[in-house]
């Protein structure tokens, strides 16, 4: 949908902002850009809606080179989104993201509607309408700065750093609001951000890019952390990659095993096993704790049995997670009920893990 075809921007003073930036944006999905402070991120999204314009190269949009489009035109089909929301200060926030209808024409109710129908979707209470931005906290405010620029239902939305400036458990609540929003409305969504962790958990794709505006990767998150271009992305992507890699491939697949799992009222009869350790679990299934054979229906202090991890829901880095955490070092998994699925071994977890090392791989290989 969106095409930056060799784009480079000059500032005035001679700054190279954009050098040579080539990136087909795909449709429906969310494209991060993503790099140090400076390396021409802004710039980039800037002149995807003609805030700044190109020196060289061409945009464009549906296959239309969008500087030969009415600028106003253009603008409508496209949301913006900035740091600290940019609302405006004397309209309460109702009006804030009844806005573009308004300026489109649409009746003061019928703008109103769309807005309170908005702030539902984004997560606000109704209660809010009336107040004004400074009245709301810095994740509030943000909320609005999405619904303002959904308004109008354009189905492309540009978001610059719009989670930077609050805090992280805050932060980590509007990017899986922005998810889960994006599931349902299919946007367009080209996000920037300097934060890696974010671009590689919101991102269908990532656009690294370097000082002086150039690209060093643009690929699939799973595929950055595999295969880092070279030493400037495997720097920028930080420590522990191997692990963050494995959040994207499903706990699915583990072999689970119920042979070591037993009810409370089991009394002292051996489970069917040979394992050194029986998950305990009450009437209903739900986890108990561990204890030794020898320890059952005595009066024993059950050990820990940690965090489960939610087969089909949760990802291999989790499972391995609750096995490392685990004082038996065997991960408890569990149905969403909470009631226990099986339990896996770090060794069996390991096996998958190599499993999907492979098809990655193999995964790659077609990709490419
Ligand atoms: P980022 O968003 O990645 O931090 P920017 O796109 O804001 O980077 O800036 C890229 C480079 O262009 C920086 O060196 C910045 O100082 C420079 N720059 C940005 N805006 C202007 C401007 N209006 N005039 C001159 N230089 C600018």
């Amino acid at each position: 949908m969106i095409r930056i075809d060799s784009v480079t921007k000059r500032y005035p003073d001679g700054t190279v902002a954009v050098d040579r930036l080539s990136l087909e944006i795909p449709d429906r999905s969310i494209t991060v850009l993503v790099g140090p402070s400076g390396c021409g991120k802004t710039t980039t999204l800037r002149m995807i809606n003609r805030m700044v314009e190109p020196t060289e190269g061409t945009i464009l949009l549906d296959g239309k080179d969008i500087l030969r489009q009415p600028v106003n035109t253009l603008r409508r089909s496209m949301g913006y989104v900035i740091q600290n929301a940019g609302l405006f200060q004397h309209r309460t926030i109702i009006d804030n993201i009844a806005t573009v209808p308004r300026l489109l024409g649409w009746s003061k109710d019928k703008a109103r509607e769309r807005a309170r129908e908005l702030m539902e979707r984004v997560g606000l209470d109704a209660a809010l309408a009336k107040r004004y931005p400074y009245q709301l906290s810095g994740g509030q405010q943000q909320r609005v700065g999405v619904a303002r620029a959904l308004a109008a239902d354009p189905p492309v939305l540009l978001m610059d750093e719009p989670f930077s400036a609050v805090d992280p458990i805050v932060r980590k609540g509007l990017q899986d609001e922005l998810l889960r929003i994006q599931e349902e409305l299919g946007k367009t969504i080209v996000f920037v951000t300097h934060d890696i962790d974010e671009a590689v958990k919101i991102g269908t794709m990532v656009a690294v890019m370097r000082t002086g505006g150039r690209l060093a990767q643009y690929a699939p998150p799973a595929e950055l952390l595999s295969d880092p271009a070279d030493a400037f992305v495997e720097d920028f992507l930080g420590a522990d990659r191997g692990v963050r890699r494995l959040s994207f491939f499903p706990s699915t697949g583990l072999e689970l095993t119920m042979a070591p799992v037993v009810t409370a009222d089991a009394g002292t009869e051996r489970a069917d096993t040979d394992a050194e350790f029986l998950l305990v679990t009450d009437a209903d299934g739900r986890p108990l704790g561990w204890t030794e054979p020898e320890g059952l229906g005595g009066n024993g202090r059950l050990l820990s049995y940690g965090r489960p991890f939610v087969v089909g829901t949760d990802s291999l880095r989790a499972a391995l997670d609750c096995a490392v955490l685990s004082p038996t070092g065997w991960a408890v998994a569990v149905d969403t009920d909470g009631k226990v699925a099986g339990v896996v071994s770090q060794q069996t977890i390991a096996e998958a893990i190599r499993g999907a090392h492979a098809r990655g791989l193999t995964d790659a290989k077609v990709a490419g």
